[in-house]
């Protein structure tokens, strides 16, 4: 009896270098790493890096963000210092990120 959790796993034909042929399970496809802020998909990342000691981009937020999140961040935070900005006219998901800024 199969294990209720490879019941859904996609099989596909495979010949084994024994000659034998059998159903193998399809290996799936790592998810696209992802904007915590827009969504958007990360440069840099590859789909497999999904740990935080793998190589990724070494920017600010660099595999959290997005480089033009980043650049949003960076001018909220300077017109917030120039007074400008108040801290309610931010959204409350960037104040997150700005407050880590101001901590480094
Ligand atoms: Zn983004």
């Amino acid at each position: 009896m199969v294990a209720p959790k490879q019941r859904k796993i996609k099989k596909r034909m495979r010949k084994s270098p024994g000659g034998r042929t059998g159903f193998k399970p399809k290996e799936e496809k790592a998810a696209k790493r992802l904007c915590a802020l827009c969504g958007g998909g990360l440069h840099g990342m590859s789909p497999k890096a999904s740990k935080k000691t793998q190589k990724r981009p070494e920017r600010v937020f660099g595999g959290v963000v997005c480089p033009q999140c980043v650049m949003i961040l960076m001018k909220e935070r300077t017109r917030m210092q120039a007074g400008f900005l108040k801290e309610q006219d931010v959204p409350l998901t960037h104040l997150y990120y700005i407050r880590a800024l101001e901590r480094k």
